[in-house]
């Protein structure tokens, strides 16, 4: 088997484990209409490739090692994207009126902003 994220028009990549691009893309026309899907992506698996130069992730400002699609993340309103692990302690604001709020600061994968850095 291997692992395929399928990427759509909107919304989260769904990764898919299918034995090839054609039935994974099945699979998940079972949750989205065929019209969005965008692109598929071989991730892991037999003939998975590495992460071509271009698409090494950028470093977390605080500890400098590179991102990595699993890696918890949070937005600090001066360095940007920091790991969520990175800014523990740090005061955390409401990223939209810089206000302090209580409770802890959004987070979510680098997955999820990967490739929207390059506009
Ligand atoms: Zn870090």
């Amino acid at each position: 088997m291997t692992l395929f994220r399928i990427h759509f028009d909107q919304g989260e990549p769904i990764d898919i484990e299918a034995a090839t691009p054609a039935a994974a893309q099945a699979a998940v026309q079972k949750q989205r209409p065929a019209g969005c899907i965008k692109k598929i992506k071989r991730v892991k698996g037999e003939g998975a490739m590495p992460a071509p130069a271009e698409e090494q992730p950028h470093p977390c400002p605080i500890c400098a090692e590179p991102f990595k699609p699993d890696d918890l993340c949070a937005s600090d309103v001066e360095m940007g994207i920091c790991h969520a692990a990175c800014l523990e302690g740090s005061p955390v604001v409401d990223l939209d009126t810089g206000e302090p709020v209580d409770g802890p600061a959004t987070t979510y994968t680098y997955r999820s902003v990967e490739g929207q850095a390059n506009g």
